[in-house]
Order: C-alpha cells, then structure tokens, then sequence
C-alpha cells in the first residue's frame, strides 16, 4: 500500500475541513486543520490580552501554545478543549491578523511540517499547504465556492455547534477575510499551480468527498 500526502487550499468556510476530515477517515490518514492551529493563536492572544498588532509578542506567543487536535475535530489548547471557542466570531475577526506576521508563519510552518512526517498518510488543509507547507504533496485540491454559498454553509455548521450569528454578518467575515488573507504579505491564499480547482458551490460534501477520494484512490491503487 502506497501512502500520499494530500493537502487542500482554498477560501475560508468553504468546506474544506468538513471534507478533508472526511477523506482523511476513509483512508485511515491523519487530518490536520491548520486553520485551527493559528485559531489557537489568536484565542490564546485574546484570553491573555496580547497586544495582537504586536508581530514579537504574537510570535513569542506560539511557543506557549501546546495545541493538540484529534481525527475527530476536537482541538485542545494547552489541554483545554477550544473546539468551540476558536470558531466565534471574536477569533475568526482577529485570526487574519494573526497569521500574518512572517516570524508566526515561520514558527507554524515548521510545526506543520513535523506533523506532517512519519505518518501513514496525511490530510492537511489550510491556505498555503500545497504552495508553502507540503510543496511536494502528490494531491493537491483547490477547493472554492461562492462566498454566498460558503455563508450559508458556515451558518449551519455554526449552528450545529450552537452558535447563532446572522447570515449577512457571516458573509461579510467571510469577504474581508477573503479579502485579508488573498493580500497577506507571506502564506497569501494562492493556488498552486499544480493544484486541481474543485468548485464545490453546487456540490453536496459527500460528492467532494467522492472526487477526491477517486484522485487519491488512482495514485495509491
Ligand atoms: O481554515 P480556517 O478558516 O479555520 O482558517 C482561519 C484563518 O487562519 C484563515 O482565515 C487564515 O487567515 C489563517 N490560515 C492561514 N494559513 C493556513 C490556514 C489558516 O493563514 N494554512
């Protein structure tokens, strides 16, 4: 059996960590949501009042983070549960912000990459994991969709969770954010140019899911 690294890039709330958690399990690989990673940031930015126009102190702060995230989505910050905490609205609306200093970046990078090694088969989505993090990953998905569409997908999945933030205020996150994290100055959204673009606007998560297991499916079979 043939194991390959699989990384998934694209826009916020585009589903990609719904799928790529899904993909993961149905090959038994490790998953790894890197947009929780630097989520953690900035929820541990905010709980100790950090100063988050701060490049230093931000950069400083990684190394106080022990971030933990299990196969079935559950993320621990310092052994604290945070899977809840690091998707309201606070963190989503600094969380830009706080990947974007060069030094963060680098220190994140460098922990992805070592996850990413000695596995039996990685899953890791993000923005810049096929241009950046896993340059050599043998499947890379851009995966995109209308920032209507991914609105109203944020909006249920929130709900699921029990949060209950409006649907204009979502899709208005969701275009600054599209915004922000397309012009950061290092690890800006960019696709790949080896990476296969899957636009999911009109695609239920399971008939994703099903495109790109079969992708995966022809390299490892
Ligand atoms: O994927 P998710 O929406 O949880 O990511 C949260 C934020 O983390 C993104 O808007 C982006 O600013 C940042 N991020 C990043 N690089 C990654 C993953 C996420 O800069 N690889």
């Amino acid at each position: 059996m043939k194991y390959i690294t699989i990384a998934i890039d694209g826009p916020g709330a585009a589903g990609k960590s719904t799928v790529a958690r899904e993909v993961a399990n149905r090959l038994n690989y490790t998953y790894i949501d890197t947009g929780a990673m630097y989520r953690c940031l900035a929820l541990y930015a905010i709980e100790n009042h950090l100063d988050y126009m701060d490049d230093d102190i931000l950069a400083d702060a990684v190394d106080n983070l022990n971030i933990n995230l299990t196969n079935n989505g559950k993320v621990y910050l310092n052994d604290k549960d945070v899977t809840r905490a690091i998707r309201g609205s606070k963190v989503t609306n600094i969380v830009s912000r706080v990947s974007s200093p060069r030094k963060v970046r680098e220190k994140f990078v460098r922990l992805q990459q070592e996850l990413a090694k000695n596995q039996n088969g990685v899953v890791m989505d993000g923005r810049d994991i096929g241009t950046v993090v896993l340059p050599d990953a043998e499947l890379k998905i851009f995966q995109v969709a209308s920032p209507a569409v991914r609105a109203k997908r944020r909006y249920e999945e929130n709900l699921s969770k029990g949060i209950d933030t409006p649907l204009d205020v979502l899709e208005e996150e969701i275009r600054q954010r599209d915004y922000l994290d397309a012009n950061k100055p290092f690890g800006a959204l960019k696709k790949a140019s080896d990476a296969i673009e899957l636009d999911t606007s009109y695609l239920s998560i399971e008939e994703v899911v099903q495109i790109i297991l079969k992708y995966a499916k022809d390299m490892i079979e």
